[in-house]
């Protein structure tokens, strides 16, 4: 076989790489292969509400299956609007203001290659959802970083104050906050669309679990006085309807906004998943009852796997929403996150995530992993079952003698 490796992009690609953008594909193979239980990417294993399966099969009979409207089918945009109106006061023009695309990762992409130069800086709260470091590198934008410390999570806002420079384009937040599972409070919040106002910057605003808030109040960046048009509020069906492989997303902006991110979605994907987008227009008009159902269930999920996890004497972080919480490995004698994720699925038969993956720096958060809890009851009894026989292990994997 010829060897056109040097034909690679090494800056962008190595950059990529760099990042650890296949830690979650490595992680669910892993879990393939050694029939682990899979705790590691996000994603849950049972189906969502029967109506919204229902209405894509019902969409793909129909024959909804060419290519959808550029921006999205106009009944999801409405539909996108009228749950912006219903949950938060939010009022967008659904022709203008909103755009649908392949899921928030197309979103996200697409929003840092419409407003980023090269060059130009996009500051983040770190840990960072890993495609947000890809994406500023495909725009050839640079990452600053303002690092949430554990064991509170909350935003340092003279850290964020400090990496804004006059190079930056972008306020790239996340709330609830994967993989802190931390939901920001209305007064980080402000602090910083202060700072966004000040320094006439954009907030980008990743909203994916927004009805996955269990302790705390979400609140949209765009509600906060001055910043609906300052706002790129991103979300997505995934995580709320438990769908997370049909990757319909959204954008809501003011038109010029929407126009631009818009246009740069044509050329990444055109349009996307037709037979979907009528579907989540059926769940987005489900009873707000249904929706608080499904939020419960996942944190009854959250509370097995916290109080499970802290009565087998691991060192657990609290998480407020999302599908993840985080334990301190460094009490079982761990230093390295990644090596321990390596490893566990052969030595218990559960993986997880490195957190350090979501650090460009990881420093003391390089022994935290992080475990979804969107799983049946029965298998995260499981998963606690077997994560629970570590603390009678040492870190080489041999059991401890009794003292
Ligand atoms: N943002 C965050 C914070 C996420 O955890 C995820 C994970 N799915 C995404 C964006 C991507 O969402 P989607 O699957 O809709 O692309
Ligand atoms: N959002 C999910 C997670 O954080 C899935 C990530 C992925 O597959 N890229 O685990």
């Amino acid at each position: 076989m010829e060897d056109t490796s040097h034909l690679v992009s090494r800056h962008l690609v190595a950059r990529m790489r760099g990042f650890g953008t296949t830690i979650f594909s490595e992680m669910s193979a892993l879990a393939v292969r050694t029939g682990s239980i899979n705790l590691g990417q996000g994603f849950p294993d049972t189906d969502g509400p029967a109506e919204v399966l229902d209405a894509a099969v019902e969409a793909i009979r129909a024959g909804y299956n060419q290519y959808p409207p550029g921006r999205g089918i106009p009944t999801l945009r409405q539909a996108i609007a009228d749950h912006q109106h219903r949950y938060y006061g939010l009022s967008y023009d659904p022709d203008r203001e909103v755009l649908v695309t392949a899921g928030a990762t197309e979103a996200i992409a697409a929003t840092i290659l419409a407003l980023c130069e090269t060059g130009d800086e996009v500051v983040v709260l770190e840990p960072t959802y890993d495609s947000y470091s890809a994406s500023i590198a495909l725009a050839g934008a640079v990452m600053r970083p303002a690092t949430l410390h554990h064991p509170d999570y909350r935003v340092d806002i003279d850290a964020v104050r400090a990496a804004v420079s006059p190079r930056t384009r972008l306020l790239l937040v996340n709330s609830p906050h994967n993989p802190t599972g931390r939901v920001l409070d209305r007064a980080e919040l402000s602090a910083i669309a202060d700072i966004a106002a000040e320094r006439d910057l954009i907030v980008v605003t990743d909203e994916v679990y927004e009805h996955l808030a269990f302790d705390g109040e979400h609140i949209p960046m765009a509600t906060l006085p001055g910043m609906r048009d300052r706002t790129i509020t991103i979300s997505s069906a995934g995580k709320t309807f438990s769908c997370t492989g049909w990757k319909i997303g959204w954008v809501c902006a003011s038109p010029a906004l929407i126009d631009a991110v818009g246009t740069t979605k044509q050329f990444l994907t055109y349009v996307n998943g037709a037979p979907f987008q009528h579907a989540i227009v059926a769940g987005l008009a489900l009873p707000e009852a249904r929706i608080e159902a499904i939020r419960t269930n996942l944190r009854d999920r959250r509370d097995q796997l916290h109080n499970g996890l802290m009565t087998a004497g691991l060192d657990v972080h609290p998480c407020q929403g999302t599908y993840f919480l985080t334990v301190d490995v460094a009490s079982l004698g761990e230093t390295d996150g990644l090596a321990f994720c390596r490893a566990l699925a052969e030595r218990i038969g559960v993986v997880g995530i490195p957190s350090s993956v979501f650090y460009l720096d990881p420093g003391p958060a390089r022994s935290l992993v992080r475990f979804a809890f969107c799983k049946r009851p029965d298998v995260v009894d499981e998963a606690v079952r077997r994560l629970a026989a570590l603390g009678r292990h040492t870190s080489s994997g041999r059991v401890r003698s009794p003292a």
